[in-house]
């Protein structure tokens, strides 16, 4: 197994990685496991904070690094929570207090239209020139009441089109598939097979 150090401590990021990268022979070994502390992501753009990330985790491990910056942008709050998705709900950070914000914010508003984001940075060492950039979005709806266990963050409150389920409700082999972090995979892997 090829040993890659995700750039990010959170749990359920991990979780799906893993399980996106196994079949390809790639161990995915949390930046924690070796006292890599967060990054800060002071961007205002997805790509540059992932940028950021995998720069860092890379510079501290000297290994290949993968990252991803990923949030909910939502329509009718002009992309809003967007990269500062993680902590919209103010600190410390909590999911619970992010959903009660996007509710509030998104009372008496018709239009719930809202997207996740992930792009995704793979360096082959913190001086790569041209690290392997990937993009994927999954588009849906923001409903009211929570509904589902599975996944993490807005997951119980965005409504996946033609399935009548929130994301929380899909079995995770079926979120894997359809989400945005698939998707940028997708295309990360196809680069990688391709001698990127
Ligand atoms: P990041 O760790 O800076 O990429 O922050 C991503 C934040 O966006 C997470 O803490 C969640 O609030 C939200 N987010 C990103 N991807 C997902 C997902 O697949 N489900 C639910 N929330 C997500």
């Amino acid at each position: 197994m090829k040993k890659l150090v995700l750039a990010s401590g959170n749990a359920g990021k991990l979780r799906e990685f893993g399980q996106l990268l196994a079949p390809f022979d790639f161990e995915v070994l949390p930046q924690s496991a070796f006292n890599v502390p967060e990054a800060e992501e002071p961007h205002i753009t997805f790509v540059e904070n992932a940028i950021a990330k995998a720069r860092h985790a890379a510079q501290l491990t000297g290994m290949p690094a993968l990252a991803d910056d990923s949030g909910l942008c939502v329509s009718a709050l002009g992309g809003a929570p967007g990269v500062w998705s993680a902590r919209y709900g103010g600190e410390p950070k909590s999911d619970a207090k992010n959903n009660a914000k996007l509710l509030a914010d998104l009372a008496g508003v018709a239009d719930r239209r809202a997207h996740y984001v992930a792009v995704l940075v793979l360096m082959r060492s913190a001086d790569d020139p041209q690290p392997i950039v990937a993009e994927g979005e999954w588009h849906g709806e923001i409903v009211d009441a929570p509904r589902g266990a599975g996944g993490f963050g807005y997951d119980p409150y965005f409504l996946v089109p033609g399935t009548g389920l929130t994301v929380a409700e899909l079995p995770h082999e079926e979120k894997n598939r359809l989400s945005h972090r698939g998707k940028a995979l997708a295309q990360l892997l196809a680069r990688l097979r391709a001698g990127a």
